[in-house]
């Protein structure tokens, strides 16, 4: 595909020669199949049966039990790291309880989505009450280590120049995908497949995720073309991130970018 022949911010999905990676706006790539099958061998599955039995319905209230600070206090700090262009992670971060989600959760073509436990089964239920409601979403992305990240940026700098690749894709150790909690959800009824596109956010799948994915302990990390002077990077509305519930919570109601409500836990006072 030539990419200069469609508008930028619609050619995320780009079959790159043999090995057919897949790229995304917010940083993304997918490696071969086979490294993705090797980074995921000594993992359990987590299915739509294993996940969290939970309340009957994650509302705000159900989920107002406990603080987002007090979770801050127990959880591994990870979760809730601030990761921006300026903030990045060690390049070998990679968290130790990555669990592979059953592929019916996986969007068509892009089989053994891993995330850390807690996001694994968080992302289950979310995509379970999605599909209960009659809105088909499905992971067309997770995980990332560093060296997927590294491929993937020399790809778009290669392609786009430097300046516009850091306005859509995250250099190596700075992208919220090498968390282990972070995934791109996307629908097929965008009119261009499953792939990811800025009109995601103007379907009813994508409006569902931004009205409900709080409910289930996800954030928006890059959430609306205003948020780019904040977050340095272009609407996402495909891309979340799990902090827990209670901070979801929290979150949504703060009206902060993701990165500023983070900023703001890690130095308020322990409660
Ligand atoms: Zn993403």
């Amino acid at each position: 595909m030539d990419i200069t022949s469609i508008g930028r911010r619609s050619w995320v999905l780009v079959g790159v020669g043999a090995a057919g990676i897949a790229l995304a706006a917010c940083g993304g790539t997918k490696a071969p199949p086979e490294v993705r099958v090797a980074t995921a061998a000594a993992s359990a599955s987590v299915s739509q049966t294993s996940a969290t039995p939970a309340a009957p319905k994650a509302t705000a209230a159900t989920v107002a039990s406990q603080t987002c600070a007090a979770f801050a206090q127990t959880v591994d700090p990870y979760v809730l790291r601030v990761v921006d262009k300026q903030r990045g992670l060690p390049a070998d971060y990679r968290p130790s309880d990555l669990q592979t989600i059953d592929d019916r959760w996986a969007a068509p073509g892009f089989p053994n989505e891993i995330m850390r436990a807690q996001a694994a089964s968080a992302i289950v239920e979310m995509l379970s009450a999605a599909q209960a409601q009659g809105v088909t979403l499905r992971i067309r992305s997770s995980f990332r280590s560093y060296a997927e990240q590294q491929r993937t940026f020399q790809f778009w700098i290669g392609q786009l120049g430097e300046a516009q690749a850091r306005r859509e894709s995250a250099p190596p150790g700075n992208s919220e995908h090498q968390l282990g909690t972070t995934a791109d959800v996307i629908s097929a009824n965008s009119g261009t497949g499953w792939e990811l596109v800025e009109q995601f956010g103007a379907l009813p799948e994508g409006k569902w995720v931004t009205a409900h994915a709080h409910e289930f302990g996800f954030a928006i990390s890059y959430p609306s073309t205003e948020a780019e002077a904040v977050t340095g990077y272009v609407w996402e509305p495909w891309h979340v991130r799990y902090i827990g519930k209670a901070c979801a919570a929290e979150w949504k109601s703060s009206g902060l970018v993701l990165v500023r409500f983070l900023e703001r836990l890690a130095t308020a006072p322990a409660r």
